[in-house]
This record gives structure tokens, C-alpha cells and sequence, in this order.
């Protein structure tokens, strides 16, 4: 006997109906050693309710018993479970109970007395069949759960059997090819008539490849249904061979992928969609990006011809106003109104340059000096100015040393310097009361500057827009002073310098403003060349130098010969270049003054003509030009020219360029004034009547500078301290000091 059933017993329950107490005694021994557990009873009624109750596996009964005999409790147990083994055990042969035992379907009839080898052995035979019950029920399961998930993952199959030539399909096959069994015919021919027409030749294909050379066949193709309906499909098959490589059977699956493949399909779409748009827009970027280069090329052109344009005649004004004024006949009335046009014309050039310089710096053209110069000099020259524009305002002024700064560095002294003016001119600018502080210290090979004030503060709105260009705040508008490009420049430059400016301000309190930027220090000075004085002549003993003016503009022409014969030079002038290069070769200069725009000729083909001459190489040329960009003065220089002045030319500068060439040295008239001083103003106009501070007070609101001249006439000969005053105060356009002073009255 299988030791595999006799396990298999043992986890099985049995019940067990007999009335005979011995009998019962004997075999409840014998068959609770067999079973997991035993319920045994006296008679069917009970057994019945036993089985009710514990729902045993095998039954094993006596026939007959008192209340129920065991054939009955038998029918009724098959009445509920028909499948539940039955062994019946009797004394009692006759066929009356054998018929009804059979009629019942019981598993082993058993007499008695009972040979217990006999029974255990129908014991086994019901707990094998048991067991394949069970099994064959577990197999059912799975087949059920195996179509469920091949339902869910719309996967069918088919299965062709090559040798009887027969083809047979799942139901999941037939629901997704949405066909009637009935009518759907075994062949290949009916299956590929519902394969998409487009679809079929490379199906075909794939499932020839497959049978022929072994190929995968693993395809994802379309069909068409009856209705008209379009699905997706997935493919896959596997064929079994005989040893020759015959294909004999094969089994395929196929998967409904439609609805994946519909969102594949609108992915792909959106992404398409979205490739366009993205062509579109790249392409509408390219060609504003052109757009916007070709308008910042404009921009950077009409940037040099304003430059050339504003600068030429500003030059002419101001280079004649200069002279004149040096004439000792002049009244003094002509010499101050001179001097008005003098600094109206510098106030102009101040703002013709700071539009200018955004324009260099949007178009990339600022480029940063690295060069050895006196911090301390540069500092004091800073502090002067700035101290004289806050005692006018009756401000404090601080310099805070935090650690000891270097004397000379390596830096842009210029770009520096323009950005400490403008951020400590902005101090005083918008502070009424109080302290202005320019805090230093030194970190390493950098500076840390601060400049901090006391004044009326930045809202925290402003404080996100003050460095656009043009923009104001109220208190800046309101100012009626200023561009509103003095920080965007100053941040610019500070940027180019290294650093970044930042800003902390609260309204009512005041304002910092800091940055740091490399500033290392060098131990060699720089070499400075610090104006002496007006020059008034080259120093005795001199050669006699011919200098050569090229320039088309007349006033300018006539401005720098006048200059230049002053001073003890020989002086010739001409309009363009070709005539330049004839007096060149008739005349022989030492130094050309060469502007370098001009008709028929312009400066730079003078310039190489003149250099490949004989003797050419010899004369120092300097180029004249209103151009702002630095890639011009690339240009001049490789042109052949020796350095270059920007116009308006400063007097200065024109002499010193003159003076290094040439190595001339000059007579210096003795330095007198201190500029700084004129701009003192100490305005108390306490004294002037109500109807002049009003014509005073609507004067500097419109920044009309002959109306308050007027009122300065009027008042002098009473009141010559304050008409000298508000005299200094136009000079230095300080319109808002005169507000503020007529402002303070009122408020007194
Ligand atoms: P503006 O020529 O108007 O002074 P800026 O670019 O120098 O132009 O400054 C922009 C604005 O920032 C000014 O209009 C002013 O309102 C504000 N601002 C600049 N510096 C200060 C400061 N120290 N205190 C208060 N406001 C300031």
C-alpha cells in the first residue's frame, strides 16, 4: 500500500456510526490512528447531525442501528454531499441491503466481522480519491483564474496542429477577433481575411519567415473586423519540430493592444503637435534674436554717429568759450556768461555721456582698464568734491578707514572713480539731514567700498527697479535732477570691475549701497601726469615744430589752429585726407593732428598713405576722432597712428598727448583758483521778498537759468551776498539747492 495515501489519510476526518458498543470500541481504536480526527456516533440519526456539524471527509457506518440505520443516514448524507465517500460494514449479507447499498454509490461494502486490512485498504482507495478530487478541483481553479487573467490581459490564443491540419482558437481569441465560432472556418485563410489589408503581405511574411527559417515571429499589426472596426494587435507564436525541423504544431498568442496603441498614437500626435510648435517658436526666436542684433548693431552705429554728431560742435563751443575767456579784455560780465556756457556745455557732455555709455555698454563696447594708479590721490580728489557738494546741503561727511588701504593698485582708477562719484552724488542727492559716510576696508587683494547715508531711503518696490535704466523713483522724479542711469552705468562698471553692487534701504533712514571688487596693490607708483596749470607756450629753447591739422569741420579746424599758434607751433591746416598726404610730402610736419572721418579721404587711408611714404614713418600722427568705441581705437592705432584724442578735446589732453610724442616741455601759467571752491553755496534767502522766491522757486522748477540770472540782477547791488550765492548755485546746476533753501523758508 502507497505510504503517500496513508499520509494522506492522516489528514483526513472520519465518521463513524456503529450502536454495537464492542465493535465500535474495536474500530474506533483502529481508525483514529488512521485519521486526523474520528467523530464517532451510535446511531444515523446522530451521525447524520455529526456530519451536519463537522462536514467529515469519509463516512464509515453499520447498517443496522436504532432511530436511523446507516443506509439511510447515508442517502441523506449523499443528499448533501454526493461526493463524500461512504464504507458501509454489516453482518448482514442479504441483498435488501446490498441493492440499496448500491443504489447509494457506496465506495466499499465491509462484513463483519470486519478484517481491518480490508478495511484500511477502502480506506485508501477513499483518501486517493480524495485527494485526485481535490486536485482536479485546484486544476479547475486554475483554468478558471488562467481565462480570467488572459480576459483581462486581452490575450488569446490559437493553436494549429500541422499534421492533421487543424486550427483551433480560445474564447479570448474569438472575443477579440469579435467573431462567431460557429461561422469563423479552421483555416488560415479565415483568420487572414480579417488581418488589415495593409497590414497583410508583411504579416505574412513574418509568419513564412517564421515556418521557413526559424525566424521570431513577433509582430504588432492591425485588423479589420466585419463592422469595420480597426483593432491592434500583438503577435507571438512558437512552433514544435520534428527532429527534421518540420514544423508539426504551433501555439500563438495574440494580445488586443488597441487601446495602448490609440494613446501611442495620440502621444505621438501631441508630440508632433509639439515639435511644430517648438519649429515655430525657435524659428520666430532666431529671427527676433535677429532682429534684435540687427537693431543693437543700429543702435551701436547710431550710438558713434550721435557721438560724432554731439560731440563735434559741443566741441567747437566749448573749445572757442575757452579761449575767449582767456582773453584779459573781457568784461566780467562776458566772462561769467561764458563761464555759464562753459559748464552748461560740460553739463551736456556729462549727459550725452551717460546716455553714450549705456549704449557702449548694451552693445558690449566697455572695455576695463587694468592699470597701476594713486587710490589715496584718486580718494582725496573724491572726498574734496563730495565734501564741498555736502557742506552745501549742510551735510556731514565721513571717510571710514576700516584697516589701511594701499597707496597705489592695479584697477580701473576711471570706471572707479565715476561710480563713487555717482553713488556718493546720489547720497547727497536724497538725503536732507544727517551723514554721509564712504566706509573702505581691505579684504586681501580687494576693497570693499560702502556708501552710506542718512536720506529719505528706497521703498522696497523701488529697490528691485532702481538699477534699470531710466528708472526713478517718486523722490527722483520729483527731483526733477538725473537720468535715472547713474546706477545702471555704476552696476555695469562695478560688474566689469569684478564685483556686484548691492543695496539695503528703508525708507525715512537712509540708504547703503556696496561693493567689492579686486583692487591688488602694487609696490612701484604710478606715473601720473597731473595737469600744472594752463600752458601758455612751449619752453624756450624748443625746436621749431610744424604741425599739420587735418580736419573737415571748420570751426573745429579753426579752433585747434588758433590753440596750437597760441602756444608757439607751427600751424597748417587742410579738409581731408588727400590734401594731407600732398602738404605732407611739400611741407614735411612733424606732428599730424588727423581727424579720422572726412570726405574725399577719410583719416585711416591718409594715415597708411602717409606712413608708406619716404619720411613717413617719422611723423608723429594722432588721430581725432568723436567715436567712443574702443575697437575704433583698435583700428586707428593699426592704422599707423601714434595715439588718439576723443573729442571734445580737452586742452589737457591735447598737449599731453603733443608733449609725450614730441617730447616738448611747455611754460605753465601758476594755478590759482580751486574749482571746488566756486561751487560753495551758502544759500539764505531769508532776506528776498515773497515775490521774488516765488519767481526764484518757479525759476529752478523749470531749471531756467537766464530767470534766475534776472533775479540775481535784480537783487545784487541790495543783496550781493545771496545773488553771488545762488550764482554758484546755477553754476553747479544745483537747482535743488535753491528749491530746498526757498522750501526751508516756508516750512520755517
Ligand atoms: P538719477 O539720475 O535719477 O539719480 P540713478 O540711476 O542714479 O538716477 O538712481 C535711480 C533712482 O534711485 C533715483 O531716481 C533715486 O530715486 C533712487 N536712488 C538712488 N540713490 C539713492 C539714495 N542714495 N537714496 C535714495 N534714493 C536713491
Amino acid at each position: 500500500m502507497n505510504d503517500d495515501d496513508l499520509d494522506y489519510l492522516k489528514t483526513l476526518t472520519i465518521l463513524y456510526a456503529e450502536d454495537d458498543d464492542s465493535i465500535r470500541g474495536q474500530l474506533c481504536q483502529f481508525l483514529n490512528r488512521r485519521c486526523k480526527e474520528l467523530y464517532s456516533t451510535t446511531n444515523g440519526k446522530e451521525g447524520l447531525e455529526a456530519f451536519e456539524l463537522y462536514q467529515p471527509d469519509i463516512v464509515v457506518t453499520d447498517i443496522l442501528m436504532p432511530v436511523m440505520d446507516g443506509l439511510k443516514m447515508g442517502e441523506a448524507i449523499r443528499a448533501i454531499n454526493p461526493k463524500t465517500p461512504i464504507i458501509i460494514t454489516t453482518a448482514f449479507e442479504e441483498p435488501r441491503y446490498f441493492h440499496r447499498a448500491i443504489d447509494l454509490g457506496v465506495d466499499k461494502y465491509v462484513t463483519k466481522p470486519v478484517d481491518l486490512a480490508v478495511l484500511e485498504k477502502a480506506l485508501l482507495k477513499c483518501a486517493r480519491a480524495i485527494r485526485a478530487e481535490v486536485a482536479l478541483h485546484e486544476l479547475q481553479e486554475r483554468t478558471t483564474e488562467l481565462l480570467e487573467s488572459q480576459r483581462i490581459a486581452k490575450l488569446g490564443h490559437w493553436r494549429m496542429d500541422l499534421v492533421h491540419g487543424k486550427l483551433s482558437w480560445s474564447e479570448e481569441f474569438l472575443r477579440i477577433f469579435e467573431i462567431d465560432a460557429a461561422r469563423f472556418g479552421t483555416s488560415c485563410a479565415a483568420f487572414l481575411s480579417l488581418i488589415h489589408p495593409e497590414d497583410r503581405e508583411s504579416v505574412a511574411k513574418s509568419y513564412q519567415a517564421h515556418l521557413e527559417e526559424c525566424a521570431d515571429y513577433d509582430i504588432e499589426h492591425r485588423l479589420l473586423l466585419t463592422d469595420g472596426q480597426v483593432k491592434y494587435v500583438h503577435e507571438r507564436c512558437q512552433t514544435e519540430r520534428d527532429e527534421n525541423g518540420r514544423p508539426l504544431r504551433i501555439l500563438g498568442t495574440v494580445q488586443d493592444i488597441t487601446e495602448r496603441k490609440l494613446i501611442e498614437l495620440e502621444l505621438e500626435q501631441h508630440r508632433l503637435h509639439l515639435e511644430d510648435l517648438v519649429a515655430v517658436r525657435t524659428a520666430e526666436l532666431e529671427k527676433a534674436k535677429d532682429q534684435a542684433e540687427a537693431a543693437n548693431r543700429a543702435k551701436s552705429v547710431f550710438s558713434a554717429n550721435m557721438s560724432h554728431e554731439l560731440r563735434t560742435p559741443l566741441n567747437a563751443i566749448l573749445g572757442f568759450a575757452q579761449l575767449i575767456e582767456r582773453d584779459p579784455l573781457l568784461s566780467e560780465g562776458h566772462r561769467r556768461e561764458l563761464q555759464t556756457i562753459n559748464r552748461a556745455g560740460r553739463h551736456l557732455l556729462a549727459l550725452i555721456n551717460d546716455v553714450l555709455e549705456i549704449s557702449r555698454i548694451e552693445a558690449g563696447h566697455t572695455a576695463v582698464q587694468n592699470e597701476p594708479f594713486d587710490l589715496s590721490d584718486m580718494l582725496l580728489s573724491i572726498e574734496e568734491m563730495t565734501r564741498v557738494r555736502a557742506e552745501i546741503k549742510k551735510l556731514n561727511f565721513n571717510v571710514e578707514l576700516l584697516g589701511v588701504l594701499p597707496h597705489f593698485v592695479k584697477g580701473d582708477a576711471h570706471h572707479l572713480r565715476q561710480v563713487l562719484l555717482n553713488l556718493l552724488g546720489n547720497s547727497v542727492k536724497y538725503t536732507d539731514h544727517g551723514t554721509i559716510t564712504l566706509r573702505l576696508k581691505p579684504i586681501d587683494d580687494c576693497i570693499s567700498f560702502e556708501i552710506i547715508d542718512t536720506g529719505v531711503g528706497i521703498a522696497e518696490d523701488d529697490l528691485q527697479n532702481i538699477f534699470h535704466a531710466f528708472y526713478q523713483t517718486d523722490v527722483g522724479i520729483a527731483k526733477g535732477e538725473g537720468t535715472g542711469l547713474g546706477l545702471t552705468i555704476s552696476r555695469e562698471f562695478i560688474r566689469l570691475m569684478g564685483g556686484e553692487i548691492q543695496v539695503t534701504s528703508a525708507v525715512n533712514e537712509g540708504s547703503i549701497f556696496a561693493f567689492t571688487i579686486p583692487l591688488p596693490e602694487i609696490s612701484a607708483p604710478a606715473i601720473t601726469l597731473k595737469p600744472q596749470g594752463q600752458i601758455l607756450s612751449l619752453a624756450a629753447g624748443q625746436p621749431n615744430y610744424r604741425v599739420l591739422i587735418v580736419e573737415d569741420n571748420e570751426d573745429n579746424r579753426l579752433l585747434l589752429t588758433r590753440l596750437l599758434e597760441n602756444v608757439g607751433f607751427e600751424v597748417r591746416a587742410v579738409n581731408d585726407g588727400k590734401q594731407a598726404v600732398a602738404m605732407f610730402q611739400s611741407w614735411h610736419p612733424n606732428f599730424i593732428w588727423m581727424d579720422m572721418r572726412m570726405p574725399v579721404m577719410d583719416g585711416y587711408q591718409a594715415t597708411k598713405m602717409i606712413r608708406a611714404l619716404p619720411d613717413g614713418k617719422n611723423v608723429k600722427i594722432a588721430a581725432l576722432t568723436a567715436s567712443a568705441f574702443k575697437e575704433d581705437r583698435d583700428s586707428i592705432l593699426s592704422a599707423g597712428c601714434d595715439d588718439m584724442l576723443t573729442k571734445p578735446l580737452s586742452e589737457d589732453s591735447l598737449f599731453a598727448i603733443m608733449g609725450q610724442l614730441l617730447q616738448l616741455e611747455y611754460c605753465y601759467a601758476p594755478t590759482t583758483t580751486s574749482s571746488s571752491n566756486e561751487n560753495a553755496v551758502n544759500l539764505d534767502l531769508s532776506c528776498l521778498s515773497p515775490e521774488w522766491r516765488d519767481e526764484l522757486s518757479h525759476a529752478a522748477d523749470m531749471l531756467d537759468v537766464e530767470a534766475i540770472e534776472v533775479v540775481v540782477q535784480k537783487i545784487k547791488v541790495e543783496f550781493p551776498e545771496q545773488a553771488q550765492a545762488l550764482e554758484n548755485a546755477i553754476a553747479g546746476f544745483h537747482f535743488d539747492v535753491i528749491q530746498q533753501a526757498i522750501r526751508d523758508l516756508q516750512a520755517d
